[in-house]
């Protein structure tokens, strides 16, 4: 086996630096081109990573972290584990990754403490594991064509049945670890990267003992290549001893987010260090990273350098930001300056001074008046509201339509006056009030168009805030979004929303909801200045939002939805520190809220929450109506809420998906929502918001959902 690569990356974007897979997906789904088109153009994606990584230097080159969809779907399609009913599908890959007209799509959640979103595997008693190695080795021999010698990446076997909640699988799975390594040895690769981020959290003993038990066996394959086991997103704490322990070569640490403590245990490794954070847009102090690199070598048999994670979380490239403050612009780097960092440190020519922190102090915390008890806020709110039983509404926003895009679009290009701009708003927001009406609707929304994203609209109207012209980051599948850069100190110079929520109430007598965006989720969906802690700067965005609040309750709004979609996201994923971090997650929701009077409703969102799992914090929230997401883990998050005091809404159908649910799909799970909460407390909506489908699919599936609460009302 050779030595490790001097420099490396454990993952690349691959949408594409103009988004060019987003484009061949999309065509490709709307069957305006093939299969082999979008091959084709999966190909030149890959070509062009590994052209541009070798012109910067970097020294190893990984293959498979392209994906078609996402990373975990391609691992649970190498392991066989596909579920039988897709095998019949046209495409049986995006069948599970989507659904089709018939099939609903595999549950989705997101990776970990990041905005990305994978497939959930799906593994039973049908499931047969059996090695499909296509993928990597088609992308192993194409970088060979051109020239590279590449390292293949797939997810460990630990991380992968953690994810899919098979652990006891680990036997047979191992098989085709096996398999696959003995495959790639007889190839001729030196190395391949296990990712193993699962063990970045609290794992228990008979985890910890599925560790031992994977690398011991995999370490002793009578034919493999060099292993290097990845780990990602923090640090690896009590498993770091045990994976030492095992015969794998090379371990990769996040030494951004983890610390140096228990590195001694990797005495005769090597180690691949993550100095170089991929998971922000900062350039890197390389006086930190390089004492963080001697520190190591003390105790490894071989350094390497590398990235924290994959880079796939952060966008493609500094260059043409032409928009930014040059200062600002200076301290960024973004995957193609990060991989030029981790070059440039592993030559080991690289000395500079720390960039100085620009440090701010925080204003006082605005000390705020709580909102009265729920009971008091709830009669309240009726005797205002004057609401039916199973009230009905959406999440907030409405399709966005090709016009309103390439209208925004024109502004910014100039060819399209402001004003000229607001009007097609206005027409939008009462089409789709109209519709809502026509519908039958409880509780309207305006519907979102003049947001091009619900963190970056706000971005874009507060201070401290940068926003990027191509700074796009993947979140699923072909979906991106372009995380703001928050840099400084955050402010809202003048009201946001109220215009719009203004005119949308003006056009109807059903009350409208006025939305906002939560403080946690905008600093979770934008990247942070680190010179602050997190809860220093959750809490300024917090004063922004509340001030929106009041000002959208003088405006004569009485519903105002302050979404949280990222609540459980930015959760720590070791357990001893979560509680700190609910506590004051908790307290900048109540604190942006706390500006409202009782009479007016606070609802709140919380998407792919995972709401069981932090339901005291959700509580915490103490927001009047929440929303869930529960079509794709129904019977899960219905058994764990029956508790909850206050009205929720678990979504009657998955957005997700093109798919148009039935009147008596949705009426069912409305039923088994009625079998856990009174029916008092129960809200009818969908999982999430509805811009990225068609009004189509939006008319029917509402017309639908009507239909099945109107027949379930009438039994009340
Ligand atoms: N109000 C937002 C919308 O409907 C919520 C989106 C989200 O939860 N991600 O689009
Ligand atoms: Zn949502």
């Amino acid at each position: 086996m050779s030595s490790f690569p001097r420099s490396t990356v454990l993952g690349y974007p691959r949408i594409g630096p103009r988004r060019e897979l987003k484009r061949a997906l999309e065509s490709y789904w709307d069957g305006r081109s093939t299969r082999a088109e979008l091959e084709e153009t999966g190909a030149e994606l890959r070509e062009r990573t590994w052209r541009r990584l070798a012109e910067l230097g970097l020294a190893g080159l990984p293959s498979n972290t392209f994906s078609l969809y996402d990373q975990v779907l391609d691992t649970a399609v190498l392991l066989g584990a596909v579920p039988r009913r897709y095998l019949d599908a046209e495409d049986p890959y995006f069948a599970m990754a989507r659904g089709t007209a018939g099939l609903a799509p595999l549950r989705m959640t997101k990776w970990f403490d990041t905005n990305y979103h994978y497939i959930v595997p799906e593994i039973d008693a049908e499931t047969v594991f059996e090695l499909d190695a296509a993928k990597p080795l088609a992308e192993l021999r194409q970088a060979r064509e051109l020239g590279f010698e590449t390292r293949p990446v797939v997810i460990g076997p630990v991380t992968f049945l953690l994810l899919a909640g098979a652990l006891e699988r680990l036997e047979e799975v191992l098989g085709c670890y096996e398999e696959l390594l003995a495959i790639l040895a007889a190839e001729g690769v030196e190395w391949v990267q296990l990712d193993e981020p699962a063990l970045v959290a609290d794992r228990s003993p008979e985890e910890l003992a599925a560790v031992t038990a994977a690398y011991e066996r995999l370490g002793s394959a009578p034919s493999r290549p060099g292993l290097f086991v990845a780990s990602y997103f923090g640090d690896l704490g009590e498993a770091l001893p045990v994976l030492a322990a095992t015969p794998v070569e090379a371990i990769g640490v996040d030494l951004v987010r983890g610390g140096l403590d228990r590195l001694a245990a990797l005495a005769g490794k090597t180690v691949v260090a993550g100095v170089v954070s991929g998971r922000d847009v900062w350039r890197t102090a390389p006086g930190r990273a390089l004492s963080l690199l001697r520190a190591v070598r003390e105790h490894a048999a071989d350094v390497v350098v590398s990235t924290s994670c994959s880079l796939l979380h952060v966008p493609y490239d500094v260059a043409g930001e032409d928009g930014l403050d040059p200062a600002l612009r200076a301290r960024l780097a973004f995957a193609e300056q990060k991989v030029a960092e981790v070059v440039e440190l592993a030559h080991a020519d690289f000395q500079g001074a720390e960039a100085p922190a620009a440090s701010v102090a925080l204003a006082d915390p605005v000390v705020f008046e709580g909102r009265g008890p729920y009971v008091e806020r709830a009669a309240a709110q009726a005797a205002h509201l004057r609401l039916p039983a199973l009230p009905i509404t959406t999440i907030g926003s409405f399709p966005q339509t090709g016009e309103l895009r390439a209208a925004r679009a024109a502004v910014v290009a100039g060819t399209l006056e402001e004003a000229g701009y607001d009007r097609r708003v206005e027409a939008e927001i009462e089409r789709v009030i109209r519709l809502q009406e026509r519908l039958g609707l409880d509780v309207l929304v305006h519907g979102e168009p003049e947001r091009n994203d619900m963190v970056q609209y706000f971005a874009e109207h507060l201070d401290g805030f940068a926003v990027t012209a191509n700074g796009w980051v993947q979140s699923y599948g072909s979906r991106c979004t372009r995380p703001p850069i928050l840099h400084g100190d955050v402010g809202r110079p003048a009201p946001i929303t109220v215009r719009w929520a203004r005119h949308a109430q003006s056009l109807t007598d059903k009350p409208v909801k006025g939305m906002l965006t939560g403080p946690v989720t905008i600093v979770a969906w934008s990247f942070v200045r680190d010179d602050l802690p997190l809860r220093d700067v959750v809490f300024q965005v917090a004063d922004a939002v509340r001030d929106e609040v009041r000002d959208l309750e003088a405006a004569g709004v009485s519903i105002i939805q302050v979404d949280e979609p990222a609540l459980r996201e930015l959760l720590p994923l070791r357990r001893a520190s979560q509680a700190d971090y609910l506590e004051w997650a908790v307290a900048a929701y109540r604190r942006a809220t706390s500006g409202a009077s009782d009479r007016i409703q606070i609802h709140t969102h919380l998407c792919y929450s995972d709401a069981d799992q932090i339901l005291a914090a959700i509580d915490g929230l103490d927001a009047d109506v929440t929303t869930i997401e529960s079509a794709r883990s129904g019977a899960r998050i219905l058994g764990a809420v029956g508790s909850f005091g206050r009205g929720l809404g678990p979504g009657v159908y998955d957005i997700h998906s093109p798919r148009v649910p039935s009147e008596a799909e949705v009426e069912e799970l409305l039923r088994e929502t009625l079998k856990v909460l009174p029916a008092g407390r129960v809200w009818v909506n969908p999982d999430c918001g509805l811009k990225t489908r068609t009004y189509e699919q939006v008319e029917a599936a509402l017309a639908n959902v009507v239909g099945a609460t109107r027949r379930l009302r009438d039994e009340l």
